[in-house]
């Protein structure tokens, strides 16, 4: 387990604040916009930052103190940052040998590593010739060489292609099952976010905003920030919400509050509505009418822009509407998620 207490960090303009507990299992990922403080965290624990209060327990044991190298922690960087003058096998190993590992000790435990990050006769290697992907895996296996007690990635991905990113994310998974060590995992990819995490935590400027499994922050997200920044989301503000199907809001509307009467209160996800033809009833009755303005193909769906009295909507519908046709949107009972 991974614990933060009552962390602080202030570097003049920005400052940081964090409470946060990994369990012995947990993939956690930090998930925030460019300059959130999640890059921050992860050199706290891993000690190449000091908190300016607040303690650092790494599987129980105080590590506040302590440099880096007496953590047994293993950091994967944004960049890879392999030796490049070293062949793959002796990056691996180069942990093992600053803690004097025996030759015959360390032969073993890279065989493993190669092994387990499916690296297998790339031992000699020099890693100049190696994808980002391939190189990337050589990065994991460095990081992992010296049995660490916790795992740290800060957008591991974010080098290579999309297409490859997909195995990359199946061989992470694989590998923090098979050693169960607790995992700090740093995006700002949506799709990896929601994709890897046990658990998710949303930062913004320097702080947690929320956390939760991936579900339950993205249908019932307590901020706007979240909202958005975890999927597409058709907002509504108080006065908007009053004009919607009733039902659609699992309750009556809110008493209107004090503050800013833009500030949207509500969203529904693209993915709740239905497409219902003429003359047939919606799922509980009342729909939206709407004209097509603009069909986004992805494959098994399509994401609609759908012009209605509400202003545009978000449509995320099976394909095969196309622009300008008028269709009637509707959802199931309770669609709507307040905010708060
Ligand atoms: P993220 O990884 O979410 O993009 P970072 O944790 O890297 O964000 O940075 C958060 C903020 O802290 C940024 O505004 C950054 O400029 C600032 N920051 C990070 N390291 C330092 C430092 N050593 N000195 C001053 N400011 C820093
Ligand atoms: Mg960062």
């Amino acid at each position: 387990m991974i614990e933060l207490r009552g962390i602080r960090r202030d570097y003049g303009n920005f400052s940081l604040t964090a409470d946060l507990q990994i369990d012995a299992h947990e993939l956690l990922t930090l998930f925030g916009e460019s300059g959130s403080g999640k890059t921050t965290i992860l050199r706290l624990i891993a000690g190449f930052e000091r908190p300016d209060s607040g303690q650092i327990l790494v599987g129980g044991r105080a590590v506040t103190g302590l440099p880096p190298e007496r953590r047994e922690i293993g950091y994967v960087f944004q960049d890879y940052t392999l030796f490049p003058h070293l062949s793959v096998g002796k990056n691996i190993a180069y942990g093992l040998r600053v803690q004097k590992v025996p030759a015959e000790a360390r032969v073993r435990r890279v065989r493993e590593l190669l092994d387990l990050t499916e690296l297998a006769g790339f031992e000699d290697r020099a890693v100049s010739t190696l994808s980002g992907g391939e190189q990337q895996r050589v990065a994991l296996a460095r990081a992992l060489a010296p049995s660490p007690k916790a795992l740290l990635l800060d957008e591991p991905f974010s080098a290579i292609d999309t297409e490859r990113r997909g195995s990359l994310r199946r061989h992470l998974l694989n590998i923090q099952r098979t050693l169960q060590i607790p995992t700090v995992f740093v995006t700002h990819s949506r799709t990896e976010a929601l994709y890897l995490s046990d658990r998710l935590v949303i930062m913004r400027d320097g702080a947690i905003v929320e956390s939760g499994v991936p579900r339950d922050i993205y249908e019932r997200p307590k901020t706007l920030y979240t909202a958005r920044f975890t999927g597409s989301a058709n907002t509504f503000t108080h006065e908007k919400l009053k004009r919607l199907p009733e039902h659609w809001l699992d309750g009556p509307v809110p008493t209107e509050g004090t503050g800013d009467q833009d500030a949207p209160i509500a969203v529904l996800r693209p993915e709740k509505f239905e497409f219902t033809g003429p003359g047939q009833s919606g799922p509980d009755g009342g729909c939206l009418e709407g004209q097509i303005r603009h069909v986004g193909y992805f494959g098994s769906y399509c994401l609609y822009i759908v012009e209605t009295e509400l202003g545009e909507l978000d449509v995320q519908e099976e394909p095969g509407c196309s622009i300008g046709q008028t269709v009637r949107l509707c959802c199931p009972a309770g669609s709507i998620h307040l905010l708060g």
